[in-house]
């Protein structure tokens, strides 16, 4: 049975990686007929990746707990650290990102939203449940410290009271002579007097795992042959903290064979990792999942992505109108994996298009510029789908009162028959819904309000112009669209009406009338967006 998961820590929003991870996951099962899982990684986030620093410091800002960074500038977050987040877990580190991980609420539940609404639906998650919940590592810790328990019982992991002190001291005496910080490795040599003697005093303690050398070589869906010799580049990692909390590591393997999960499909940031992983399998007597480890995700100038290039968070594409079928298309597109990198592609056809062995090891080039055109496209189709349409109607009257509140002065334009209509006029034009509440569109939206003074001061001829109008509508109501070139004519017809007004003004005119501006798209494109009914209301105060 195909079950692969999605295993994101909550310590930040869903972003593009990690809906890319989480697409390839679902796809992947879907293809299979196999089982797409959600699992929450909410107890160890001791990852020291590059961004990881300001990211905290954001989060802690954020949160009002600016007194913790001087805490974290105290110790050595060196650029060193950055491309080794397997190496050098101290207690000091967990303690940091386990604050990190609280100070983001509402993460978990949001990541599952995105997903929903990527339409990318978990099987088994922490919300909807499955047969091998809970999918909150925190509410799993006993596994883990069973787990970690049998590891000791077996001699295949060894307590290790070494003080904070002491792990400082060896980290930066490594720094000092230009090596990377590792553990030394002492705690495994402690006689089981000494092993008494501290657990009688009740000494604090982390468990670690004892790496040992011959690590087997897997064989990567994507990176093929690997093997990394982890015994000989770093200490052994602790698996259990001092809490009782599990590292990453250890969790993530304990999960994985718990939850029955078949194949690991995870970003490469993580390939390194795997050795580890597979030497913990083979000390757990376990057997490890099919691995393949997806390529960097990378900005277009070959940057990382982070949230300092520009909003990557997949709740602020939301918000500015992206619909989720472009923003896969993003990642396919920008990606490797199918037989073609077609946009427009409905689900069904990722999912047959999808061809793991042609996912590659170079990285990927995240091209955001392209965004607004597969979005355009995407928009047209759900244009054209009722159901589909009938959400964006929805959407827009949301993003109409938030854009205009109060300056909406009637309900009509907020109806659905109105807004329908101005979709399937816009479509093919606009990029997104939120391009209609625009300033370029604020008069299909806000009526133009005119003065006393304004009123009383309208010509004749305006009135005149009014009437005229009027009438064209009334003839031209119930009846087929408008269209730009009608109107055209009809307008030319209109002007020739009215005595002394040149055609000109008579549009500025009415253009003044039906949206208080002096400037805007041209007054036959307007007419055919606010359509008769709404003109007529307008052109009805003018009179009054
Ligand atoms: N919690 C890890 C992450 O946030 C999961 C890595 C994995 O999929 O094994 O990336």
């Amino acid at each position: 049975d195909v079950r692969v998961r999605f295993a994101p820590s909550p310590t930040g929003f869903l972003h593009l990686g990690g809906l890319r991870t989480a697409l390839y996951n679902y796809i992947y099962a879907k293809k299979y007929g196999g089982t797409f899982i959600l699992r929450m990684e909410d107890t160890d986030q001791s990852r020291l990746v590059p961004g990881a620093v300001e990211s905290i410091e954001d989060m802690l800002e954020w949160a009002g707990r600016t007194d913790l960074i001087t805490h974290l500038h105290t110790h050595t977050y060196t650029p060193t650290h950055t491309h080794l987040h397997t190496h050098t877990y101290t207690p000091t580190h967990t303690h940091l990102h386990t604050d990190q991980s609280r100070l983001v609420p509402g993460a978990v539940e949001s990541i599952e939203d995105m997903l929903e609404w990527a339409g990318i639906p978990p099987d088994e998650s922490p919300r909807g449940g499955g047969q091998y919940g809970p999918y909150l590592q925190s509410q799993r810790l006993s596994l883990y410290s069973q787990a970690a328990d049998s590891l000791v019982q077996t001699g295949k992991a060894y307590r290790c009271f070494c003080s904070q002190q002491r792990l400082e001291l060896l980290k930066r005496e490594a720094l000092r002579s230009g090596q990377t910080p590792r553990y030394d490795n002492r705690c495994r040599h402690l006689r089981p007097d000494q092993l008494e003697e501290k657990l009688d005093q009740k000494v604090p303690h982390v468990i670690r795992f004892r790496l040992e050398s011959g690590v087997e070589p897997f064989n990567d869906l994507v990176f093929g042959w690997n093997r990394h010799e982890v015994a000989q580049v770093e200490g052994d990692p602790v698996v259990l903290k001092a809490d009782g909390f599990p590292t990453y590591h250890l969790a993530n393997v304990v999960d994985d064979h718990l939850m029955k999960v078949s194949h690991v499909l995870r970003g490469s940031e993580w390939l390194i990792s795997t050795s580890k992983h597979l030497l913990l399998y083979r000390a757990l007597g376990w057997k490890p999942p099919v691995f393949g480890h997806l390529p960097l995700l990378l900005n277009r100038d070959g940057s990382k992505l982070s949230k300092r290039q520009g909003d990557i968070y997949i709740q602020s594409f939301q918000r500015s109108g992206a619909l989720p079928e472009a923003l896969l298309d993003i990642t396919t597109h920008c990606g490797s994996g199918f037989n073609s990198n077609r946009v427009g592609r409905k689900m069904e056809e990722l999912i047959a298009e999808f061809n793991p062995s042609k996912i590659t090891t170079h990285s990927a080039l995240l091209d955001l510029d392209k965004l607004p055109e597969f979005n355009k496209i995407h928009l047209q189709q759900r244009i054209d789908d009722a159901v589909q349409c009938d959400w964006l109607v929805r959407d827009l009257q949301v993003r109409i009162q938030e854009v205009y509140g109060t300056q909406v002065q009637d309900q009509d334009v907020l109806q659905p028959d109105y807004i329908t209509r101005i979709l399937h006029l816009r479509k093919g034009h606009i990029s997104s819904v939120s391009d209609l509440v625009s300033s370029e569109y604020s008069y299909l939206w806000v009526r133009p309000s005119f003065s006393d003074q304004q009123m009383t001061a309208l010509s004749s001829e305006t009135q005149h112009i009014a009437t005229l109008v009027i009438r064209l509508m009334e003839g031209l109501k119930g009846g087929e669209e408008l269209t730009v070139d009608q109107l055209s004519v009809e307008l030319k017809t209109l002007a020739k009406k009215t005595s002394n007004t040149k055609y000109r003004d008579v549009m500025k005119i009415i253009r003044l009338a039906l949206s208080g501006l002096q400037q805007g798209p041209s007054v036959a494109e307007m007419m055919v967006s606010l359509g008769p009914s709404e003109i007529t209301h307008r052109f009805n105060r003018v009179l009054q």
